[in-house]
């Protein structure tokens, strides 16, 4: 693979792989073991003196394969891939977090992320602040002397806020704490966290990078060798690997990445300029638009506001409700980042558990929706919305 090769070029090529009868793409090797030639051959695979595969847990030539091009992608020095984004989330947790620990966190990162720290992590002695990381006094206010982790999820979601990466990183390096962001929503097409200082980032690749909404997988890119060393002995010693038919799934949904980005960023571009219009809406949260609080921070470090847009119904639950049941061609769904235009109404669905003082402090109101754009005809998409609307006036 030449280095000097453009981003998009890596993508379609980044996984080629040499094997004896020169398939155009990447085989699936399903198999969990490997035949070693000697008993000479299996010592020098074991003490890492020889390249070989042993065990597909430990390594895989599919999976690998994957592996390289991600880390072309975020330009890491490597990457590890997983089972799902939670196994990704945990393993991160798991490699850098000991008893005694704190990490500093978004308030509104990805919910399971956060409910792994405050129901499991903590019962071996993690703390843990969760604040307003787009707030950077907020961060600062937050480190104590065994902070050793800053986790950080730009922009969140549903509440779309965006935390300042260059300034944060630099923040948590004056003392030593490991910047992790989870670049989901962003995808490297949008946004590198590792080029603004960040050391981890993490992926659910079942959203953006797969894109086609027919598997969970994740990805852990490192900025050094020596964390992805650390990284990976944690996913071997944990189990949390991902398939070799996963990882050709992902190398077949990676290739059209930056095609499938630009276009639902395009077509959420169009659609959230109509929305702000609307006269069902009181309000359209959006990075492309300058009404967004963060909109010029968001100008500054992402390349592109993306796909996902918030928007508040003047109607409130009952509007949700009520439009959550008159969409026909959006589908009624959580997940984002696939090939298809998806809705959810997080008051009652993904947050209706919260209890409603934390969900509205958490800015989650009544009349909130989450929609994540999609790559088909937007005049379809407005009009699917327009006949839904209509009936939440
Ligand atoms: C979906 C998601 C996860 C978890 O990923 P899974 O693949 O569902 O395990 C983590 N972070 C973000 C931002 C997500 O959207």
């Amino acid at each position: 693979m030449k280095e000097d090769l453009h981003l998009d070029t890596i993508l379609i090529h980044g996984s080629d792989i040499d094997e004896p009868f020169g398939a155009a793409v990447t085989p699936i090797y399903q198999a969990s073991t490997y035949r070693f030639r000697s008993a000479a051959h299996g010592a020098a695979c074991f003490a890492g003196e020889e390249l070989g595969f042993i065990y597909t847990r430990i390594g895989n030539p599919t999976i690998n394969a994957l592996e390289k091009t991600l880390a072309h992608l975020e330009n890491a020095a490597k990457c590890v891939v997983t089972s799902s984004g939670m196994a990704a989330v945990n393993t991160v947790y798991m490699s850098f977090l000991s008893a005694g620990d704190h990490i500093v966190s978004t308030d509104a990162v990805y919910g399971p992320s956060r409910v792994v720290i405050e129901k499991y992590w903590s019962r071996f002695g993690i703390e843990y602040s969760y604040i307003d990381t787009s707030n950077l006094g907020n961060i600062k206010k937050a480190i104590r002397t065994n902070t050793k982790m800053l986790y950080i999820e730009t922009p969140t979601n549903p509440t779309i806020a965006i935390t300042d990466l260059k300034l944060a990183a630099e923040i948590a390096h004056q003392h030593n704490i490991l910047v992790v962001v989870d670049n989901t929503f962003c995808t490297p097409i949008l946004q590198r966290p590792l080029d603004l200082g960040a050391d981890v980032v993490v992926h659910s690749m079942t959203k953006f990078i797969n894109g086609h909404a027919d598997i969970v997988a994740g990805s852990i890119m490192s900025k050094t060798e020596e964390l992805d060393k650390i990284i990976r002995s944690t996913m071997i010693n944990m189990g949390c690997c991902m398939d070799p038919t996963q990882a050709y799934m992902v190398i077949r949904g990676v290739k059209t990445l930056t095609l499938r980005v630009k276009r639902q960023q395009e077509n959420a571009q169009i659609i959230a300029e109509w929305l702000e219009n609307h006269p069902a809406i009181a309000s359209v949260s959006y990075p492309g638009l300058p009404s967004h609080p963060q909109y010029l921070t968001g100008k500054k470090q992402m390349k592109g506001p993306g796909s996902l847009i918030s928007f508040e119904l003047k109607g409130g639950y009952k509007a949700g409700e009520k439009l959550m049941n008159s969409i026909n061609l959006i589908l009624l769904a959580v997940s984002l980042g696939g090939v298809e235009s998806l809705i959810s109404h997080p008051a009652s669905m993904t947050h209706s558990k919260m209890n409603k003082e934390s969900r509205l402090a958490g800015g989650i109101t009544d009349g909130l929706v989450r929609f994540a754009v999609g790559i088909e005809d937007v005049n379809d998409i407005i009009a699917d919305l327009e006949q839904a609307l209509q009936k939440c006036i």
